[in-house]
């Protein structure tokens, strides 16, 4: 699996199934043009390679140019095409073979066609690495194809995403995220496991809560537990690496969950980059990241309230509860921007009923 900016790809096409491809093109090609001598025409930029690779392989003259297109900005559903680079010299009385890396929709080649049409050329065929049949919505032919592909999207020997993987010898196909992860987040005291205690079950997703690992840990007197006890009592966070190695493992022990809800992590801002990059690893990554807006004075007295049935030390104490805010605006609310930056940041207003809210929370990850 390779990753190309915010996408992971999987291998597909192997360079040597790509070869063979190629050499049945190159077969039919130098049959029927034996004694001809016709220029390849070929598209820029990801058809260089299947280009070179056919045109190497002809049997007799033959001459070359290139032409560039572009779709119209924003417009590429009507199929607007705008030439960036024109044929020259000038092909008239040519017979010509198109070369294209992929033909997909087949907008692109109808505008070269027409191009070639006024140049008055003497015939045209078609040569592409890859075709798809199901996108395609023209009726002229494709003449020579070296590979039908279904409606995946592919990088690799010429093709790009977004400038990357050209120079891949195999070809790759966008590998489908199979999960939903959302990181629940708010204050202490917003209300994010009683929501996640209901979000997890519609959702059919995992809840993590780091909050509930370790009083599990400390109340069964493990080593974790012991390490995160003094921490805890006094509303501090555990440092780092004993959390981020915590939470690795949980999710490394429900592998095939459709997701997770994260309740509690990340908190701070290396935990929120351990976190994308774990996900990174297994080809997942947060959807968003959900919070739950409350004030502070609400959630002291909601915390102590809880505190006379929880038997959690850290609700018990006002001036516990007070570090554990203050340790949430120094470290962990800088978190908002680090999601926002990322455009995966969803406000919640935190406020009403239980069901209210968990209405507006669902509002949210629907459209995630
Ligand atoms: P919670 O149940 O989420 O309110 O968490 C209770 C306490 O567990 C926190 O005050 C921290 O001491 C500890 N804790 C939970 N999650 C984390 C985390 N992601 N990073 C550091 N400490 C955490």
């Amino acid at each position: 699996m390779i990753q190309l900016h915010d996408l992971f790809f999987e291998e597909f096409i192997s360079a040597t199934q790509i070869s063979q491809a190629v050499n049945g093109v190159v077969v039919r090609i130098n049959d029927d043009y034996k004694g001809r001598k016709p220029v390849f025409l070929t598209v820029l930029n990801g058809a260089f390679f299947f280009a070179s690779d056919i045109i190497r392989k002809f049997d007799g003259n033959c001459e070359m140019s290139f032409i560039k297109v572009a779709s119209y900005k924003g417009t590429q559903s009507t199929g607007n095409i705008s030439t960036v680079m024109g044929v020259e010299p000038s092909l008239k009385g040519r017979d010509v073979i198109i070369v294209e890396d992929i033909v997909d929709s087949g907008n692109t080649i109808e505008a070269i066609i027409k191009i070639l049409q006024q140049e008055e050329v003497n015939s045209y065929k078609i040569a592409t690495m890859f075709y798809k049949p199901l996108a395609f919505t023209k009726n002229y032919p494709i003449d020579y194809v070296g590979m039908e592909i279904e409606n995946d999207f592919i990088v690799g020997y010429g093709l790009d995403y977004d400038g990357l993987g050209r120079n891949l010898n195999t070809i790759y196909k966008l590998k489908p995220r199979k999960m939903k992860n959302i990181v629940l987040f708010g204050p202490p005291g917003a209300g994010k496991g009683t929501q996640a205690d209901v979000l997890k079950e519609k959702y059919n997703l995992k809840h993590i809560s780091t909050g509930d690992v370790f009083r599990y840990n400390i109340k069964n007197e493990t080593e974790l537990g012991m390490l995160a006890k003094s921490f805890m009592n006094k509303g501090d966070l555990v440092p780092d690496e004993v959390t981020i190695d915590m939470l690795k493992t949980e999710v490394d022990k429900n592998v095939d969950a459709n997701g997770f809800i994260f309740d509690g992590f990340p908190r701070t801002n290396s935990q929120a980059k351990a976190l994308d990059e774990f996900l990174a690893e297994k080809g997942e990554g947060i959807n968003g990241m959900v919070a739950l807006e409350v004030a502070e004075d609400l959630l002291v007295a909601r915390l102590l309230k809880r505190g006379e049935t929880s038997g959690r030390p850290d609700d018990q104490d006002e001036s516990k509860i007070r570090n554990r805010f203050n340790e949430y605006e120094t470290k962990t609310a800088v978190l908002k921007e680090y999601y926002q930056e990322q455009n995966k940041y969803f406000g919640v207003d935190g406020v009403g009923s239980i069901e209210d809210i968990t209405e507006r929370l669902c509002e949210v990850i629907d459209g995630l």
